[in-house]
């Protein structure tokens, strides 16, 4: 099948647009855009708002689509960034309030955050669990123990778009099973966060602690 007429305008990116047009009917919360300047990033990503926006999966020519490609869809919000930073404040305000309130008009909201890589360009690290639960025991299968339900937020946008992470040991669980902390750093600066999770570690001992079975 071919992709929608909205995503057919995007020049040189067929595999990109392949993928795209393969979201539109069930689409996941989230998609990060990673790419070099001027492969077309903001061009996909409005032409992907409007498939999603159109009723028709991306028709090209109905009002949903006019306005979402004029970045004017009442239901399309488009986060800026304020000079070099993107503000926690500004996510707060533009993403996540609008997010939970009643729709503008009937039907799906789509955000569209550009440069969305520099929420970190104000930050050292950002930090989070390394798995958002405790460690799987010794005799159970890694993957039943996870269930695959677990969300790592961190994680995949790390994955997309390319940032380095370290995850250090973060302390035994009630149930003596070890967590973990991860530090999330800007892109090329490894060194930034091996320095922080080197900190963490020398005002820490959870490095030393280990679960009764292993130690
Ligand atoms: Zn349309």
């Amino acid at each position: 099948m071919p992709p929608p007429p909205v995503l057919q305008r995007i020049p040189g990116q067929d595999h990109a647009i392949a993928f795209l047009a393969g979201a539109v009917p069930r689409p996941h919360h989230a998609y990060v855009l990673a790419g070099p300047e001027g492969s077309g990033k903001s061009l996909a990503a409005r032409a992907f708002a409007a498939a999603l926006l159109c009723a028709r999966g991306g028709c090209g020519e109905c009002r949903d689509c006019r306005l979402a490609l004029a970045d004017r869809h009442p239901n399309g919000f488009v986060v800026e960034p304020e000079g070099r930073d993107i503000h926690v404040d500004t996510i707060r305000e533009e993403v996540w309030q609008p997010a939970y309130r009643t729709a503008p008009e009937p039907g799906r909201k789509v955000f569209v955050v550009r440069e969305a890589d520099r929420v970190l360009s104000g930050l050292d690290a950002l930090l989070a669990p390394g798995r958002p639960a405790v460690a799987s025991p010794l005799d159970r299968e890694f993957r039943s123990a996870g269930r695959g339900n677990l969300p790592d937020v961190m994680g995949a946008i790390g994955n997309a778009a390319g940032l380095p992470s370290i995850a250090v040991p973060n302390g035994l669980s009630e149930a003596r099973l070890p967590t973990s902390l991860q530090f999330m750093g800007r892109a090329w600066e490894e060194n930034t966060i091996l320095a922080a999770a080197r900190a963490w570690q020398a005002i820490t001992d959870h490095h030393g602690q280990h679960p009764p079975e292993v130690s």
